[in-house]
């Protein structure tokens, strides 16, 4: 037997029990006589303790060992003269009798400790090391938690967890596919699914009635914190719903989610519509941790001669609390913050309202006291407050004032990561209008059902045509998204064709679909989580990364096993696959 228990378990309650560890040195303490060993394990670690006038042979050899071997020892559990309070097996030790070596260990490049000195690319060469520490153990011990509480949830409600492929073929609409050639099939080409949204809709077809998929999808996109280019989703349908049914079944989810791992009561979600999460927030996906909502001003600016004003579309103001004292500074930090060309904005107006209740603008000479009293009125500022104003075309303007007030949100400690703001947004548009290509897009996917009562504007007005689409945010952070599915074949062929597919077209990449939609298709309806996302808001993780065992680099690389990599001139002629780079 290799071990009767394991470094995280024993306390105090143990005293006098003879014990067997195994695991690995995390760190070996020289002190004159005596040497103390930390043994660590998935569990926890546990102090070793060796007496060099108690054993004199066992002294020599455990003074031999480096980090990281690998050892087995047997021997007598103690109570500690100096105890740590700190971990679970503080109160005790091991007075060790005896110590078998399994295996050596080079030195690792970094140490193997919660704050490690290595840093992320040594990490992620060695990411088997790092997987050791306990901050990245923990993650994937939560993300275990969440996909086993997940499937309780969904198996207690009648979800059936059904596999789909992973070879399938391209489509062209949504983000760029991932490439498999086919060898038995030369000159032809699988794709990696970016979700399983076909099959899990030809699964209602065939009656499954509530399916759930934890499922690996592939998306070739340029890469930012929150994605890989592969990740997991919780990916679920239902047949006979409506968006109704969908929300409250994903909200019950949710909450279950929180309770069961966090202990967390999150009450019922609030709701809100793309439009006005747009018009409060400037985002689909708004942080509702604290308030700071968008304000429109450009009726009150207007005959002033301020030209930057007049010929905005839009003016919006946030207010920002107890921010009438920030130093010229602060406030130059704040412009240049919005002058960044990722925010682009050309500059940042401000208006202080003092605690003497005067107020004072960088935009003086064009507005009277009195004129800025009526914009702090309609932001319901107070004295003490600084109101921050970005103008512009409305989207634009929108989108960095969003990213200012996420700014002042962080800087203002509003932000907080154990604090959980769930909210869903409703009635997306269902379509998106690329302007260079001059045509539409699916907002969700073209599977997605318009309102009922919007679907005679498809063809009258279809950038005003709104969908059956729902996204729930957590923080800020989308983590799901889903919608009511069109399930008439007559219906399905109208979007293609809103879509610019060609009668044609639509037939060879979706005939099969539109083919089921004509033997019997139930209403269906269904959502996907993302999962590494989800289990990085629990972690209060900021990116998904460390809550991947293996993941990939920010060029989609995975540099411990250096993938993606050239393959034999002879495996890519097998595949009648050219082996010259192309420019
Ligand atoms: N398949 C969709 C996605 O991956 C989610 C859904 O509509 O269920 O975004």
């Amino acid at each position: 037997m290799y071990r009767n228990r394991t470094c995280g378990e024993l306390t105090i309650a143990d005293v006098n029990k003879q014990v067997t560890l195994a695991g690995w040195v995390a760190r070996v303490r020289k002190m004159g006589g005596m040497t103390f060993v930390d043994l660590r394990d998935r569990y926890g670690i546990t102090q070793l303790s060796f007496n060099q006038e108690v054993n004199h042979d066992l002294f020599e050899q455990v003074n031999k060992l480096g980090r990281e071997w690998v050892v087995q020892v047997i021997g007598t559990v103690a109570e500690r003269s100096s105890k740590n309070m700190n971990i679970p097996t503080g109160e005790i030790e091991i007075i060790v009798s005896e110590l078998t070596v399994l295996n050596a260990s080079k030195t690792p490049p970094f140490t193997i400790e919660t704050e490690t000195d290595g840093g992320d690319d040594i990490r992620m060469k060695y990411r088997y090391l790092d997987l050791r520490r306990d901050a990245v153990r923990k993650n994937l011990e939560l993300r275990h938690k969440m996909a086993f509480e997940t499937r309780r949830y969904l198996d207690e409600r009648g979800f059936l967890e059904v596999e789909t492929p992973v070879l399938i073929a391209s489509t062209p609409e949504g983000a760029r596919d991932f490439i498999v050639p086919s060898r038995m099939n030369p000159g032809e080409f699988y794709a990696l699914p970016q979700s399983p949204q076909l099959f899990k809709q030809l699964l209602m077809v065939s009656g499954f009635d509530r399916y759930f998929q934890i499922v690996k999808c592939f998306r070739d996109e340029d890469l930012r914190a929150d994605r890989q280019p592969e990740f997991t989703q919780i990916d679920c349908e239902m047949s006979f719903v409506d968006q109704e049914d969908v929300l409250n079944m994903f909200e019950g989810l949710t909450k279950h989610l929180f309770k069961a791992i966090k202990g967390v009561e999150i009450p019922d979600f609030e709701r809100m519509s793309y439009t006005d999460a747009m018009k409060l927030y400037g985002s689909d996906k708004p942080d509702t941790r604290f308030e700071m909502k968008f304000v429109e001003l450009k009726d009150l600016t207007e005959d002033r001669d301020f030209v930057v004003f007049d010929s905005a579309e839009y003016v919006g103001a946030i207010c920002a609390t107890g921010c009438a004292s920030y130093t010229r500074k602060q406030v130059d930090e704040l412009t240049d913050f919005v002058k960044r060309p990722q925010i682009g904005a050309k500059g940042l107006i401000y208006v202080r309202y003092s605690e003497d209740s005067s107020l004072k603008s960088s935009v003086d000479k064009f507005f009277s006291e009195d004129d800025l009293r009526k914009w702090a009125e309609r932001c319901n500022a107070k004295p003490g407050d600084l109101l921050l104003i970005l103008p512009g075309e409305t989207e634009k303007a929108q989108k960095q004032l969003c990213e200012l007030r996420l700014e002042m949100g962080a800087r203002l400690g509003l932000r907080d990561k154990n604090i959980y703001k769930c909210l869903w947004v409703t009635d997306f548009p269902l379509l998106e209008k690329d302007e260079e290509l001059n045509r539409f897009f699916a907002k969700h996917h073209p599977f997605t059902s318009p309102k009922a009562e919007d679907i005679d504007m498809l063809d009258t007005n279809p950038a005003a045509v709104r969908a059956s689409a729902y996204d729930m945010i957590i923080n800020g952070v989308e983590i799901g998204g889903g919608s009511i599915r069109i399930h008439n074949s007559e219906l399905q062929k109208k979007m293609f064709s809103v879509l610019g597919f060609s009668d044609e077209r639509a037939e060879e990449q979706f005939g099969f679909l539109m083919d089921a939609f004509q033997y019997g298709a139930p209403p269906h309806g269904g959502i996907a989580f993302g999962l590494d996302r989800f289990v990085s808001i629990f972690a209060g993780l900021d990116s998904i990364r460390d809550c991947i065992a293996f993941p990939k680099n920010n060029s989609g690389r995975d540099v411990m096993i250096d993938a993606p990599a050239k393959v034999e001139k002879e495996q890519l002629d097998e595949l009648g696959i050219s082996s010259k780079p192309t420019n």
